[in-house]
């Protein structure tokens, strides 16, 4: 309640601001969730449409980034990073609805599992094995994975969408595919032989599942990544490479460092402010004095 007041102040706030953004038509609107509710997603994407967005895919991203197509609209790419049950559930009847395009980075051991390392490390949060979860965000990634072996089995229903959803969203032809790891590993933490058997297993795990093999476009896990990391990802041929960085996409920058805007659960307000890169500078400020992280 107290969120969604705030936001409309906010809104109010930067009204001059938004309006001023969503007349912007020399840089791409980048857009990107998580674990999505119908609700929000339905009316932030109807919003988008009302203002008269196209949207596009990660080819299309590409085509404008290297100049090879012009950037003649107002475009919008939207992507979900991990690959969420909600994906299916929640986000693939919507963009049925409008007959729009997102890209989904799936962390492919998630599918597998049911769930992700870092819930089951949430659930276990009272281990003796790390101190706070935080902790296993920022340690080399072998030692992360022996202490996620250790821990008491992950409890409760599926939280990740399974194979045969993969392939209804694959045939829906509204969903694309991207890298995002095989274990959502850190890609800085990672020794670089280490983070190609990852980032090749998802590709692998991806084509046998729904055919897409995901080496067009990768999405660095918490957007962790280092200049090892980058390197590697323009070796195996990755196209563009998307990061957390609050931010819109214009021609001619770095493909490798793609800016997006995350946008949540909230009401309409907040999501607007969110997707346009107003919410998050003005909250982490606020984040930062009490201490409190975020992960994507
Ligand atoms: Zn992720």
């Amino acid at each position: 309640m107290i969120r969604k007041i705030l936001a409309k102040i906010l809104y109010l706030f930067y009204y001059n601001e938004i309006k001023k953004c969503s007349k912007r038509q020399d840089a791409i609107l980048s857009i990107y969730g998580h674990d999505q509710q119908k609700e929000p997603f339905e009316k932030l994407m109807a919003w988008l449409v009302d203002q008269g967005y196209t949207f596009i895919t990660p080819e299309k991203v590409y085509s404008i980034v290297t100049g090879a197509e012009p950037l003649d609209k107002k475009y919008v790419w939207v992507s979900f990073d991990d690959g969420w049950k909600s994906g299916y559930d929640n986000v693939l009847p919507v963009l049925k609805k409008f007959q729009i395009p997102a890209t989904f980075f799936i962390a492919t051991k998630g599918i597998e599992d049911g769930y992700y390392w870092y819930s089951r490390a949430f659930q276990n949060r009272e281990s003796n094995l790390y101190s706070k979860v935080d902790e296993l965000w920022q340690m080399p990634n072998a030692e992360r994975a022996k202490i996620i072996d250790q821990l008491p089995a992950y409890q409760g229903p599926r939280i990740t969408m399974n194979e045969s959803e993969l392939q209804t969203m694959k045939e829906s032809g509204f969903a694309n595919f991207g890298n995002h790891t095989h274990d959502h590993v850190m890609s800085d933490k990672c020794a670089k032989d280490e983070l190609s058997g990852e980032i090749d297993k998802c590709s692998q795990i991806m084509k046998g599942i729904n055919g897409e093999d995901c080496s067009f476009i990768y999405s660095y896990p918490n957007g962790n990544l280092d200049e090892t990391s980058v390197e590697l990802i323009k070796e195996k041929g990755f196209k563009l490479a998307a990061t957390v960085k609050i931010g819109w996409i214009k021609p001619g920058e770095n493909p490798y460092d793609l800016h997006r805007n995350e946008f949540n659960n909230g009401c309409l307000e907040e999501n607007i402010l969110q997707s346009y890169g107003l919410w998050t500078p003005f909250f982490d400020k606020i984040k930062k004095l009490f201490g409190i992280k975020n992960h994507k």
